[in-house]
């Protein structure tokens, strides 16, 4: 089994990596690893003005100073979400060819954020838009006379079920929970949902593990790759990391990695996480490599780790 598994680490250089990034790619990496698969580093630079090569950069140099390598991926264009426009153009025409796909004039900021994935509490619909509902003269129309619109994805009323790796079965009526979703932006730039799904379908991805706030965006993705007539992965979300009040540690838990790397050996830090995530039962130096043999999800929380 191990030739086909495939794993990935997907950030978004939109800033330095604090410990919640670190623990998502952490256990991706070691899930990965513990099945033998081949280990992708996808950079999701789609949005060129939320994104910066530096970051991109600071990323990787921290993967290899905490000890976890790659097999492909970064810094190789074809990649980066950057390099890949003609890829999610071919499945943006798959979508259009069956009847998929209309344009939105609504809600300019929802268009905007539509490149990231998105955050809890984040409407990923507006419940106001009418656009689904015109007819193709009045389509045509605007589109002759008006500002360039998104372009949304038409989703069924169907119930779309995951069986994720740690949180079990998760189900979403795709049309009342989710909505017809963005899959490219006013200005041309593909949305995450869309990007995310064309990459993990034709890199192979078998193994996607992240944090649970996109768990919710699961069934949409399975969908989307189904209809694009690929094979979704298995899910692995894992819990976040809060403080008692729901935000960030100042402490620990909202430090970057530049700032941690001044503190911190890079065997105390991988000691300091496997800790939070359950892995060790008290926090001691140790390597990503060294953590495999201790690696399994039932140690894990479900529920999200104050720290
Ligand atoms: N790039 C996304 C993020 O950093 C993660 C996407 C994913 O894992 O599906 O939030």
């Amino acid at each position: 089994m191990g030739k086909n598994v495939a794993g990935r680490f997907a950030p978004s250089p939109s800033g330095y990596m604090h410990m919640g990034n670190l623990l998502a790619m952490l256990l991706a990496w070691l899930d990965c690893r513990a099945l033998g698969g081949r280990m992708i580093f996808r950079m999701e630079d789609l949005d060129p003005v939320r994104t910066s090569p530096v970051y991109a950069a600071a990323i990787a140099e921290d993967l290899t100073w905490l000890g976890m390598d790659w097999d492909e991926g970064y810094p190789d264009p074809a990649w980066c979400q950057s390099g890949r426009t003609a890829l999610y153009e071919a499945a943006f025409r798959t979508l259009e060819e069956k009847g998929l796909v209309y344009p939105c004039w609504c809600s300019r900021a929802q268009r905007l954020a539509a490149a990231s994935a998105p955050h809890p509490g984040e409407a990923v619909h507006d419940p106001n838009c009418q656009c689904s509902r015109m007819t193709d003269e009045q389509r045509a129309a605007r589109l002759a006379a008006d500002r360039p619109p998104a372009w949304k994805v038409r989703v069924p009323d169907e119930t779309v079920t995951v069986t994720d790796g740690h949180y079990g079965a998760y189900a979403q009526n795709l049309a009342h929970e989710g909505g017809d979703f963005i899959i490219r932006r006013a200005d041309g730039v593909y949305a995450y949902q869309l990007a995310v799904s064309v990459d993990d379908m034709l890199m192979g991805v078998t193994r996607v593990v992240r944090g649970r706030d996109l768990l919710s965006s699961a069934p949409r993705q399975a969908w989307l790759i189904r209809a694009l007539g690929g094979t979704p992965p298995e899910y692995c979300h894992l819990p976040l990391l809060t403080a008692e009040e729901g935000k960030l540690s100042k402490r620990l838990g909202s430090r970057s990695t530049q700032a941690l790397r001044q503190e911190y050996d890079p065997r105390d830090l991988v000691g300091r996480l496997a800790y939070i995530a359950g892995l060790l039962p008290a926090p001691e130096p140790i390597s990503p490599r060294q953590l495999l043999p201790l690696f399994d999800w039932s140690k894990i929380p479900a529920e999200d780790i104050t720290i």
